[in-house]
């Protein structure tokens, strides 16, 4: 299919647009570049042998994007990456963050209507389900309540794409609810690469290993768990990648609206994960123990069934390879 992948030099979607080509795909990529470099369609070449077409456009800039739609033809479906993602960020700048990832959304889903695309993947998040009252997550939890703009915006424009499809039920909608991305492309060329201090914790880690931060502040461990510590659902960015191959199997069936886990099933508290870096990678991780974060829940995993049985998908990697793979990135693909 010819799959119109906005966001597609980031993180995630730069994974998708490989996963896309080896599975016969032909991703066509829309990005501002406010969060990545032009350097990573080099890379993405040097990988898969191929170049996709890359527009540098702003999905809010309707006239520019419109102009996308005009001469690539034929789009058949869109996987919705853009967007801005700090949390900490969002709850500073939330003018921002509501500006630029509704707005996309909105000027996308016109020029949709506009030129017949009828299929949209949406990168949503675990966020959608506020603080949980109960795991796993299951996609029939109640969602709303997220603790943060960012995620405020998630839910929102989860909101926006169920109405659209009610309007016009020729819209199919698939969601996917992320839970924690993390690792790199086994390459070492593609990664995440963020500026300043790291917020999340794998590129912190990755950080401290490779001596360019000091010690790991590790957020809590008075939580309700069985080490003290926070449980996430981490899950390898390559395994992501292949959810969205997976979604795209799916909308060719009209699904209408359709939401998914994407995830591993499986928590792991921040000292396993601190264990898991150092059996990978042989570096050892030094931390002291902080205050806990706030907004922070004690454990937040996804039970993955859905996405097992509808889309016959399931994250391959384990924690362990997406560590050996992350800290490969981090003394090889990212910036010193
Ligand atoms: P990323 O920042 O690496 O990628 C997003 C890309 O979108 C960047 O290349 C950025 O330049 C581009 N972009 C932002 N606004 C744009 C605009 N208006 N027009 C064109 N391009 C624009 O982030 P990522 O980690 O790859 O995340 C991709 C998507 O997945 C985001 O929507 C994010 O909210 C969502 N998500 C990410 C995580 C995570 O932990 N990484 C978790 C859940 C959901
Ligand atoms: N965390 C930590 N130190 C850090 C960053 C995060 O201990 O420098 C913990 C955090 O409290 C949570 C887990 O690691 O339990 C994952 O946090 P991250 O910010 O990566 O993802 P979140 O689940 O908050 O989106």
């Amino acid at each position: 299919m010819r799959v119109l992948v906005t966001g597609g030099m980031g993180f995630i979607g730069s994974e998708t647009v490989l996963a896309l080509m080896e599975n016969g795909h032909e991703p066509i990529l829309v990005d501002n570049l406010s969060n990545s470099k032009e350097d990573v369609l080099d890379k993405i070449e040097k990988i898969s042998g191929k170049r996709p077409h890359f527009h540098k456009v702003d999905c809010c800039d309707y006239e520019g994007f419109r102009k996308v739609f005009e001469e690539e033809k034929n789009i058949e479906a869109v996987i919705h990456f853009a967007g801005l993602k700090a949390v900490g960020e969002s709850t500073r700048k939330p003018i921002e963050y509501y500006t630029n990832n509704l707005l996309s959304t909105l000027v996308l889903l016109r020029l949709m209507k506009e030129y017949g695309v009828h299929n949209i993947i949406f990168s949503s998040s675990a966020t959608v389900y506020g603080v949980p009252k109960r795991v796993p997550l299951v996609e029939s939890d109640p969602v709303g309540g997220a603790t943060n703009p960012y995620g405020e915006t998630k839910v929102m424009i989860e909101r926006i794409l169920e109405d659209a499809n009610k309007a016009d039920p020729s819209l199919n909608v698939i969601l996917l609810r992320y839970f924690n991305p993390i690792g790199a492309h086994p390459s070492g060329l593609l990664g995440e690469d963020p500026n300043g201090i790291p917020n999340n914790i794998m590129p912190y880690i990755s950080q401290v290993a490779s001596g360019k931060l000091k010690t790991l502040h590790v957020f809590g461990d008075d939580y309700p768990t069985p080490d003290g510590t926070g449980i996430r659902d981490y899950i390898h960015v390559l395994d992501l990648a292949e959810g969205h191959v997976a979604a795209l199997n799916k909308i060719v069936e009209n699904p209408g609206v359709v939401a998914y886990n994407l995830g591993t099933g499986k928590g792991t508290s921040v000292f396993e994960l601190i264990n898991a870096f150092e059996k990978a990678t042989g570096v050892k991780v030094p931390f002291v123990v902080d205050p806990r974060r706030p907004g922070d829940v004690a454990a937040n995993f996804a039970n993955c069934d859905k996405a097992f049985h509808e889309l016959h998908w399931k994250a391959k990697r384990n924690v362990e390879d997406a560590c050996r793979d992350a800290y490969r990135f981090q003394t090889t693909g990212a910036s010193k």
